[in-house]
């Protein structure tokens, strides 16, 4: 099975080593792709919140994030692959960014923590382009942010608001992105920054 559907959230079945090639091959081609990294509290939300279940469908690759959803889908007799924990595709994006010369814009977090996760990454990947950061604490209809984010042409952004706020800023994003992989990294700077 390519996909897996778990609790109606459609999920990619592949090992991270090919999810890192697939994307990577759609960041060369100048496309445009949008990543959820899913874990059961996601699931459970999107369960009651279908506002948020049909924007999930709009995701170009639902990762599942978290033991709980492969041993779901194991009873539902569609096992998947592997956990691909989202913090760790960042990493492994991040490592392949710095690789090939990448435009990087990071966005979320405290000012503070964001500051801290530029630093990181001028440190261990210095080969990144940081074309931008921002913080998360800004007016989320205001979409002239989304403007000055995609005049800075990035190939990958990470988008750190939590969810659902993170999935729903990507989706305005997308809407008027001509490329660029954009992936909802929750808690993932605070981690990276400390
Ligand atoms: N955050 C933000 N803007 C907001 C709300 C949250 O930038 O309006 C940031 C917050 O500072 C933290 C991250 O989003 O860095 C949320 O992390 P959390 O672990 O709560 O997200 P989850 O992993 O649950 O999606």
């Amino acid at each position: 099975h390519k996909k897996v559907s778990v609790l109606g959230v459609s999920f990619d079945n592949k090992t991270k080593e090919t999810f890192l090639e697939e994307l990577m091959d759609r960041v060369n081609h100048k496309q445009k792709s949008f990543v959820v990294t899913a874990n059961p509290e996601i699931v459970m939300y999107a369960k009651k919140d279908s506002a948020y279940m049909s924007l999930m469908k709009e995701a170009d690759y639902i990762v599942a994030d978290g033991i709980g959803i492969i041993k779901g889908s194991k009873i539902l007799g569609t096992p998947i692959v592997e956990r691909v924990a989202g913090y760790d595709l960042m990493l492994a994006l991040l490592e392949e960014a710095h690789k090939q010369g990448s435009r990087v814009y990071l966005l979320g977090a405290q000012e503070e923590v964001l500051q801290n996760t530029v630093k990181t990454v001028h440190e261990r990947y210095p080969s990144i382009n940081l074309v931008g950061a921002r913080n998360g604490y800004f007016d989320f209809s205001d979409a002239s942010i989304i403007k000055s984010i995609q005049a800075t042409q990035p190939d990958m952004v990470f988008v750190a608001l939590g969810y659902p706020k993170q999935e729903q800023w990507i989706q305005q994003y997308m809407t008027t992105a001509s490329k660029g992989l954009l992936m909802g990294v929750g808690g993932s700077f605070d981690v990276l920054s400390g």
